[in-house]
């Protein structure tokens, strides 16, 4: 059912041109869910300049179940312009802006996805660890994507103290008393699935408490690739870029 003069908060997802002088822009809204919005003339529109990357907004409009919808007024807009100048910052926002598009179908509600991917770009925006609001955002979003998985016990006995390590085989995690159950088992360092079990569980208010080492990041990175690899199989081009982009911060350092 189409919904007429709909209020909401709204995060710009993306736009793209269409035909000569429209685009599409996706916005993520807080009470209807990722919709696409045809705005006509886009250049010379009242709205082209509140409808950029990294902007949260109140917008007013009519929502369409299927087909585009449309924009009567745009107010209160926050700009997340740290991110947007920090090409660092702006690959990371980019990436979990990406996961949060593929996790949920367009038009389904979901304040919650919402009010998390706002929180974590305003803490990026904010300049605080940029790297570890991704994990935490790629750990807590997993459950969207229909996987759940128990990193702080081994499935085995149930033990809830490390150390433990992660089984592709039985999609969980073992103790020392289990490693032979799975001989092709992960052989992480243990700190790796400790950090990522407090991370399912963190409240992203808490994150100035955490510090985690260029080296660890590092091994939980690669521990989540695999994770999403194997579980999630998605293919985001932002996903390619950030990952692009580890060589160049090198030598940029
Ligand atoms: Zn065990």
């Amino acid at each position: 059912m189409a919904m007429r003069n709909a209020e909401t908060r709204g995060l710009v997802l993306f736009s793209r041109n269409y035909k000569e002088k429209d685009k599409l822009v996706k916005v993520f809204t807080e009470s209807f869910g990722k919709r696409m919005f045809f705005v006509k003339n886009f250049a010379r529109s009242r709205f082209a300049s509140s409808l950029q990357p990294f902007t949260a907004l109140s917008l007013t409009g009519l929502m369409n179940e299927a087909g585009f919808s449309f924009i009567d007024d745009l107010s209160d807009t926050e700009h997340f312009s740290h991110i947007a100048e920090d090409i660092f910052i702006n690959a990371h926002a980019s990436y979990i802006i990406a996961l949060a598009d593929a996790a949920v179908p367009d038009n389904e509600y979901d304040p919650a996805l919402y009010g998390f991917l706002i929180k974590s770009l305003e803490l990026m925006n904010q300049g605080l660890d940029m790297e570890i609001i991704t994990n935490i955002f790629e750990l807590q979003v997993l459950s969207r994507f229909g996987v759940s998985l128990n990193l702080s016990e081994c499935v085995f006995c149930h033990k809830t103290t490390g150390p433990f390590d992660f089984s592709y085989k039985y999609s969980a995690c073992l103790c020392p008393d289990h490693y032979h159950e799975d001989p092709r088992r992960s052989h992480l360092d243990p700190n790796v699935l400790y950090l990522c079990g407090q991370f399912q569980e963190i409240s992203l208010a808490d994150l100035e408490k955490i510090s985690v080492s260029d080296l660890m990041k590092g091994k939980i990175r690669t521990f989540l690739d695999g994770i999403y690899e194997e579980y999630v199989g998605l293919n985001l081009k932002a996903k390619k870029f950030l990952d692009g982009m580890a060589g160049w911060a090198d030598v940029m350092k």
